[in-house]
């Protein structure tokens, strides 16, 4: 099924993101992890990819595994920096020979010791957007992010970029997690100012492990809110709370984003099946499942 349907038949959606494993040994622990979480009957599933090569064999299989064993409609994130136009349209014939429908067009991060100077096919991900529409056959998704990217000089210029992308083809957008729900508001309205009509699924970050999350953000650009910040602190050495206090924290921000009209929420799961099974059984009424 593709992706750009899904908003003509549902007002919101729930997702949920999965990364394949780094190592072939941890096939079968992710294979398991993703599939007792397909089992929760989602809207659809994404799969991450490895931006340096990596994980990216197994992004395709994962996601043809939860699309053909659980019916779970798959999204194939895929990055270009790193890659050549050869190499993207091999990626591309082995998934839509997978039956994959849908793709999230990703620039993905430098790799060490990369020269943003070299040659190279792709430079940023509305190019893939394109090459992917010339491709034909996809439904495209495109990455944003309501504190801005880490690399953009303001937050203008990285909305302008983004409406560029969104205007080369890409039917929805998800979001870089968040913890205060205003930056999203508030980047949704300019967004929508600029002609991004496109659906913004929102992107939710439970958070179950206060370490992780340092490390996390600080490549992501995401900001702690103080509410959020004394949580981490009060519980950063308890696991049992961390985990409890940082599943309420998402089931109240996601709450809030639906009545507040959001299209989809989009869960990053960590590959964690209690803690998606934790936010279904949460959210199902207030998402009308
Ligand atoms: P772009 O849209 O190309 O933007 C990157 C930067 O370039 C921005 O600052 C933008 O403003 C700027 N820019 C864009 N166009 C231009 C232009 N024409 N001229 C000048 N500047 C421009 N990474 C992975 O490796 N694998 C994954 O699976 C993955 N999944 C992700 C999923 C989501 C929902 C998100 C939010 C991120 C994900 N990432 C993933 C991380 C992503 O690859 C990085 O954030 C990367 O740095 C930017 O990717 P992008 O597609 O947003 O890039």
């Amino acid at each position: 099924m593709k992706l750009s349907n899904l908003w003509n038949e549902k007002s919101v959606t729930l997702s949920f993101e999965v990364f394949p494993p780094k190592k072939d040994t941890d096939f079968d622990t992710v294979r398991f992890a993703a599939e007792q979480i397909a089992e929760l009957k989602p809207d659809f599933m994404s799969v991450t990819y490895g931006a340096g090569g990596g994980t990216s064999a197994y992004t395709a299989e994962i996601a043809r595994i939860l699309q053909a064993g659980h019916k779970v409609p798959a999204l194939a994130h895929l990055t270009c920096v790193s890659s050549s136009r050869d190499r993207i349209h091999q990626e591309l014939e082995h998934l839509k020979a997978a039956g994959i429908e849908n793709i999230l067009a990703l620039r993905g991060d430098y790799p060490p010791g990369y020269d943003p100077n070299a040659p190279r096919d792709y430079r940023y991900a509305y190019e893939l957007v394109k090459e992917i529409k010339a491709f034909g056959g996809f439904a495209i998704g495109a990455a944003c992010y309501p504190e801005c990217h880490v690399e953009s000089r303001s937050h203008e210029e990285d909305l302008l970029h983004l409406k560029e992308k969104v205007d080369c083809g890409v039917d929805f957008l998800t979001t870089q997690m968040f913890f205060d729900n205003s930056a999203l508001y508030s980047f949704l309205w300019k967004a929508q100012r600029l002609g991004i009509k496109v659906p913004v699924l929102a992107g939710i970050m439970p958070v179950t492990n206060a370490a992780q999350m340092t490390r996390i953000l600080s490549l992501s650009g995401t900001t702690l809110p103080n509410r959020f910040r004394m949580i981490l602190d009060k519980f950063r050495d308890r696991p049992d709370a961390m985990k409890q206090a940082g599943i309420v924290y998402a089931s109240e921000q996601m709450v809030d984003l639906v009545a507040n009209g959001i299209r989809g929420v989009h869960v990053y799961t960590m590959n964690k099946p209690d803690v998606a099974a934790a936010l279904m059984e949460n959210l199902s009424k207030v998402l009308g499942r």
